[in-house]
C-alpha cells in the first residue's frame, strides 16, 4: 500500500494559522484595545431576502410528497442553468444550457477539474496567488512554472513566449492583489493558448464586483475564449454564499483536445463522482438572479465596493501605492517604508489594532505587500482607516 506522496511535497500554510495566534497574544496582552479585523475574505452580510424566501419556499416544498425531490441531475437544474444562461447573455455571450454545470461552490470545481487533465500536463500560475491553484497541481504531482506578477507590470502579468505550458490560471478580479485585466490583456493570454495549444482556467469568483462596461466579466467576452477557456464562477461573494455553497462552471463545447470535446470529459466526471447540488440550494441560487434578488445583491455588493473605496482613499491620501478596490473587494497595498509583510503586519496590529493580511503568504512576490478586504463593517472600516490616516 502507497500513499499519494506528493501530499508531503505540499507547504503547510501558516498564513492564517498565525495571524490568529499573534491577534489571540495581543488580545490576551491588551484586553482594553479593541481590534478591527480587514483580513477577512468572507463576507459578513447576510443572504438577501428574496434568497431566503426562496430557500423557505424550497424546504416546504421539500416537505410535501407532491413536490418532493431527490436526486437531482448532476449539471444542475434546469432553471438555474437557464437562469445563469440568461445572466450571460446580458453579457453578451452565449452559452448552451449544457456548457453549463453547477456545483457546490468554485473551489472544488478548480480542483476537481484536473481530473480531466494529464499528470504531464505543464502548469502556469501568477505569483502572487490564490493557494488553491498551487495546491491542487502539488497534490497530483504535476510541474508547475510561476510568472511574475508586479508593481512593473500592475500584478498582471501577460504571457512570456519562452515560457511553455498547458494550463494557465488566471484570476481576475484577482485574489489577492485586486487587478483586472482589460479585454486586450485577456486576449494576449487567448492568442497565447491557441498557440501553445494550452487551456485557461478562468476564475470570475469575483467578476460581479467590476463596475465598468469596458472590463470583461467572462474570460467569452475575448473572441476565441470558447476554444480555449474553462470558466468558473461562484455565488460565494456575488451573493454571500460562503456557507449555502453554490457556483457553476462553464465548459464550451467548442473546446477540444486531441479531437475530444473537454466537456464530455467533464461531464463524465461529474456524473461518476458527483450527485449535484441540493434542491434548496439551486432554488436559492436562482432567487439570486430574480429581479428583487439583483436588486438586493447589488446593494450588498454596494456596500462592500464603498467600503473598498473608503480603504483606497487613505491609501491615496497616504501616497501609498495600491491596487484593487475599484472592481474588486481586495486592497493591495504596498507596505510604507521598506517593511516586510509580517513586519507591517506587527506594526499595524501593535499601533492601531488593524488587522490584514500579509502579502508573503501568496507568494514570494507578495512579500512587501499587504491585504486588507472591504467584506467588513462600514463603522469598523472607517474606524480602521481614521487609525491608518494618523500613522507614519
Ligand atoms: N476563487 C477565488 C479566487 C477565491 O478567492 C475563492 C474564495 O475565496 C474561491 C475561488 C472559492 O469560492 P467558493 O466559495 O465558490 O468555493
Amino acid at each position: 500500500m502507497n500513499i499519494n506522496k506528493n501530499y508531503l511535497n505540499l507547504e503547510d500554510s501558516y498564513l492564517f494559522s498565525t495571524i490568529a495566534k499573534k491577534v489571540a497574544q495581543f488580545v490576551k496582552e491588551n484586553p482594553d484595545k479593541k481590534v478591527i479585523r480587514l483580513g477577512i475574505g468572507d463576507v459578513t452580510l447576510p443572504l438577501a431576502p428574496a434568497v431566503v424566501n426562496a430557500i423557505k419556499n424550497a424546504a416546504d416544498e421539500m416537505g410535501k410528497q407532491e413536490t418532493f425531490k431527490g436526486y437531482g441531475p448532476e449539471q444542475g437544474y434546469a432553471f438555474l442553468r437557464e437562469a445563469i444562461q440568461k445572466y450571460y447573455a446580458r453579457k453578451s455571450v452565449t452559452l448552451e444550457a449544457d456548457e453549463i454545470f453547477v456545483s457546490d461552490g468554485a473551489k472544488s470545481d478548480l480542483g476537481n477539474i484536473l481530473d480531466i487533465f494529464s499528470l504531464d500536463n505543464t502548469v502556469l500560475v501568477p505569483d502572487p496567488v490564490y493557494p488553491v491553484y498551487v495546491d491542487t497541481n502539488v497534490m497530483a504531482g504535476r510541474k508547475i512554472l510561476y510568472m511574475d506578477a508586479n508593481e512593473s507590470n500592475g500584478f498582471l502579468p501577460l504571457p512570456d513566449e519562452n515560457v511553455k505550458c498547458d494550463i494557465i490560471y488566471i484570476c481576475s478580479p484577482n485574489n489577492p492583489t485586486g487587478a483586472v485585466y482589460t479585454k486586450e490583456g485577456l486576449k494576449k493570454w487567448v492568442d497565447y493558448a491557441h498557440k501553445n495549444d494550452a487551456v485557461i482556467l478562468f476564475d470570475a469568483a469575483y467578476e460581479c464586483f467590476i463596475k465598468s462596461e469596458e472590463l470583461p466579466n467572462s474570460i467569452y467576452e475575448i473572441e476565441g475564449a470558447k476554444n480555449c477557456a474553462i470558466e468558473f464562477c461562484s455565488f460565494s461573494k456575488t451573493a454571500g454564499f460562503t456557507g449555502t455553497r453554490c457556483g457553476y462552471t462553464v465548459v464550451p463545447k467548442a473546446l477540444k483536445k486531441q479531437g475530444v470535446e473537454l466537456n464530455k470529459l467533464w461531464l463524465r466526471r461529474q456524473t461518476t463522482k458527483f450527485n449535484g447540488v441540493p434542491y434548496i440550494v439551486q432554488k436559492a441560487a436562482e432567487a439570486v438572479f430574480s429581479e428583487m434578488g439583483q436588486k438586493q445583491i447589488k446593494e450588498n455588493i454596494q456596500y462592500y465596493s464603498e467600503n473598498a473605496k473608503i480603504i483606497a482613499d487613505t491609501m491615496e491620501s497616504k501616497g501609498i501605492w495600491y491596487t484593487g478596490g475599484k472592481h474588486s473587494p481586495y486592497i493591495w497595498l504596498k507596505c510604507p517604508n521598506n517593511m516586510s509583510s509580517w513586519e507591517f503586519f506587527d506594526y499595524l496590529l501593535n499601533n492601531i489594532q488593524v488587522v490584514g493580511t500579509p502579502g508573503a503568504g501568496f507568494g514570494k512576490n507578495g512579500e512587501g505587500y499587504f491585504r486588507l478586504t472591504s467584506f467588513g463593517d462600514r463603522e469598523k472600516t472607517i474606524e480602521a482607516m481614521e487609525r491608518f490616516k494618523n500613522l507614519f
